[in-house]
Order: structure tokens, then sequence, then C-alpha cells
């Protein structure tokens, strides 16, 4: 009887043998009698229509089948007939992924063939913050091969509300360097590729080149249009989301299938005018569950299965737990993904965005706002001198702390509250970190205070380095 080879992927499947004897006089009996004893191993060799899967080659002695008379090629009993899978079907299943990965394996959907296209698969992730987290923990752990990361941040309390990459342990630690221990803990099967830089125009291409997807894990408007164009650029599609507060965005940007980000929105807020999760905050399960969405987006991608959110935008309202859809339509007259592009390179995005080069923190600090700092607001506290501060956060914040003997006005409350204001008085104003109450002195200078300064840095700039006692957020 002729013998038949299995690869070791397979060999679970006939008790862990590596040759089987079958009866059979052709390639195509000899298989079939092979299934018939082993019925696991069906739906690995052949597809649902019962022809031998794309990826398994079949070989008689040292000739390929198809080269030969395919099914019909005749075995004698010395014979051997090897099954070797082929190389570009991706790399091999070893049995400790076959077992790791068995919910996925049996799985009509996935099976063997997806599961190595997950293995093969490069995914980049840009940002390791609260979408990055979920996003690269569930890529890991379905096996997706190569796993890159764009990060240059340092794992920090305030983090561990949301970054479930990161443990009390890693406080002050790179996230990089956190991140890709825990990711290799989940599955040491995958290849963590660390770009421990902020992404730049200069570096973007030269990035993404390696990688099939891009998730935009990016809290910043700058970051966004630039992951934007350079998948547009480079023809990746771009997995997004968004979040703020209780409220998310995803959507799948692809310009070759559908829209991209510039389609949706042509240009940036101006800067200051959306508050970033640090100033407004967000309800540390948000990005989870974003997270998880463009998780879900990519390896569907990966597998080439179900329906994308290729030209649709998912809006997620966790208050509420209402998900909407909207349509999505490719702009013709889109500067990068139109017809007519004239964005054909990557640009300057801070400037893009209206952010001036220097200003790091708050945009709004920057066009000429009188700053005082904090050890200059302690003397003229320890001098006892006249002066009136002003805090313009919310309730919930002067909750968590605030400096004594503060007149408490939220930003938002302020143009009806200035009779409480004098503009005899020198005024300083403070925030959380200085971007609101940079807005606050704006809108008194327009109201007619001429003595009035921004606290730069904010209250979270005092605790840190006048009053350690006090708790930041
Ligand atoms: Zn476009």
């Amino acid at each position: 009887m002729p013998r038949i080879l299995l690869p070791t992927p397979l060999r679970p499947y006939v008790d862990g043998a590596a040759t089987v004897e079958v009866e059979g006089s052709t390639v195509g009996t000899a298989l079939g009698a092979l299934v018939e004893r082993h019925p696991a191993l069906r739906k690995h060799l052949y597809d649902d229509a019962g022809k031998v899967r794309s990826f398994v080659n079949l070989y008689k002695n040292d000739e390929d089948v198809r080269y030969l008379e395919k099914d019909e090629t005749r075995l004698s009993a010395d014979d051997m007939l090897s099954i070797v899978p082929s190389i570009a079907g991706g790399a091999d299943l070893s049995n400790e992924e076959i077992r790791r990965y068995s919910r996925h394996l049996i799985m009509p959907e996935v099976g063997v063939d997806g599961q190595k296209k997950l293995k093969a698969a490069r995914v980049l992730a840009i940002g390791a913050g609260g979408l990055g987290s979920p996003l690269a923990v569930y890529l890991a752990a379905a096996g997706i091969g190569t796993i890159g990361l764009v990060d240059f941040d340092v794992v920090d309390d305030s983090n561990l509300q949301r970054q479930i990459l990161y443990g009390a342990s890693d406080v002050g630690r790179p996230k990089l360097q956190a991140a890709a221990e825990r990711l290799r803990d989940i599955n040491p099967n995958v290849t963590i590729v660390p770009h421990e830089t902020r992404l730049t125009s200069e570096n973007a291409l030269e990035i993404f080149r390696d990688f099939d997807v891009v998730a935009d894990g990016t809290d910043n408007f700058p970051t966004r249009y630039l992951v934007n164009d350079a998948c547009v650029l480079t023809g990746k599609p771009n997995v997004y989301a968004s979040i703020f507060r209780f409220e998310g965005q995803a959507s799948v940007f692809w310009a070759e299938k559908g829209p991209c980000y510039r389609c949706l929105y042509s240009e940036p807020p101006p800067p200051g005018l959306v508050p970033s999760c640090a100033e407004g905050g967000v309800l540390g399960i948000l990005p989870g569950l974003l997270g998880v969405i463009q998780a879900t987006e990519t390896i569907k991608l990966v597998l080439g299965s179900g329906d994308s959110l290729v030209g649709r935008l998912l809006l997620v309202d966790a208050l509420a737990m209402r998900f909407r859809e909207l349509k999505l339509r490719k702009n013709p007259d889109c500067v990068v993904c139109g017809p007519n592009p004239t964005v054909t390179k990557l640009i300057d995005y801070e400037a893009f965005c209206g952010i001036p080069q220097e200003a790091t923190m708050a945009a709004a600090t920057a066009g000429g706002i009188p700053e005082i700092s904090v050890q200059d607001l302690k003397s003229l506290r320890d001098r006892g001198e006249d002066f009136v501060l002003v805090d313009v956060r919310e309730p919930h914040e002067f909750a968590i702390c605030s400096l004594p003997d503060s007149v408490k006005i939220p930003l938002g409350t302020l143009p009806q509250n200035l009779n409480k204001l004098s503009t005899a008085d020198e005024i300083v104003v403070h925030c959380k970190m200085g971007g609101r109450s940079a807005k606050a002195v704006r809108l008194l200078q327009e109201a007619g205070f001429k003595k009035v300064r921004n606290l730069a840095g904010g209250i979270d700039r005092w605790a840190a380095e006048v009053e350690p006692g006090m708790p930041r957020y």
C-alpha cells in the first residue's frame, strides 16, 4: 500500500503518526481513504466544495502531482505521497499553536488557512495607550504574527484607569518596553516590533512600508492626519477609532476601496476647540470598547471576511449605550485620495493643524497671553500680596484638589460671572494644565481686564513643583 507523509501540524489528527498507509491506487483515492479513516483531517485538506485546499501541495515521491496527472496520478505500493503546505500560504502552525488557536481552527470562517493568514499578517498600531492597549492585547492573543507599535511615552499612574497593557509595577517604565513584555507573555509566537519614536512626516512612510494594516490609536489631530495621508500614499488600510468622554467613533479608511479620513474631515478643528482626553476626560472602558472594534476590523481585513467598516462611520454612545452608523462617501475633491490630489507627499501636520512648533502642551497659551510660573505664584502668596486667584475648572475637579481662597468659576460660566471680578484687581487664572485658563485670560482681556495672567502648567504643575502632597489627576 502507498504511504502518505503528513506535515507536523496535521499529525495530531492521525494520532501523531508521521506516515499513514492507505488503500488507493491514485492520489485522489488515497487521500479519500485517509480522510475517511481520519475525518478531522478533512477540513484541513479540502475546502467546502470538496476541492483540495490551495495551500496544500501534493508530491508523489519528489514530483508535484499538478505536473503529473493530478488526482488521477497513479500510486504503487512503494510510492510515498507527501502533503506539503505551501510557504506562500503562511508559515506552518506548530502543535503548540494548534492547541493555542483551537477555538479559531474549529470555526470555518478562520480555520487553518485563516490562522495562517493571521500568522503571516503584519499590523502596525500607532499609539500604545487607551486604544492601542486592548487592540494589541487582542491582536497578540489572536495570533497576528507581527505587531508593530509606535509610542515614545512612559507609563504614568493616570494611564492605568484604561491602558490595560500596563500594571502598577510598570509606572515610570517606557511604554513599549512594558508592552512588548506583556504581549510576549500573552503569546510568545508573536514578533513585536517596537518603534520608540514620535511618528513624523520624516519616518512614517519608512515605518508603514513593512506592514499590511495600520491601526490609528492616536490622541491628537496632527498625527491623525499624518497617519491618514501616509496610509493613502502607501495604499494601506487605516483602521481608525477616536474617543472622548463617553463617545467614540470607528471606521476603516482605505482609499483604494472607499473614503479616507480627509474625505470625512477635510480640515482639523482650530487648536483648543476640541478638548483632549487629558483635559476633558474619558470613561476608562470606552477605549476598551473602541480598541476592540479596531482589533475586530483588523482581523477581518486580514482574513478577508465579513463586511468591514469601509464607507461607514460607527458612532458609539456608551452613556446611552447606542451604536449608530453613518454612510461615508468618497469626496471627489479630496486633496489626498481624490483624482487630482494636491497632497502627494507628507506635509508639516503641526502647521496644518495650526499648532506652533514650540508649543507642546496647550496651543492656546501661545499668542501673547501673559503668564506666571508656579514659583512666582508661590512667592506672591508667601509675600502676602494682594491678588485674586480664579480657578476655571469644573466643580468635580475642584473636589479633587484646589488652592485655598481661589474664586471658582468654571470656564463655561465665566462670561456671565464677570461681575464677580474687578478690573482693578491683579488676577491669576488657573485650570488643570493651562489650556482652559489661557482661554479665560483672553476672554477677560477682551472684557477689559488688563492685569490678568495665566498660571503656566496649571494646578498640575503646582502639585508637581510646589506642593508635592497635593493629589494629581
Ligand atoms: Zn479622501
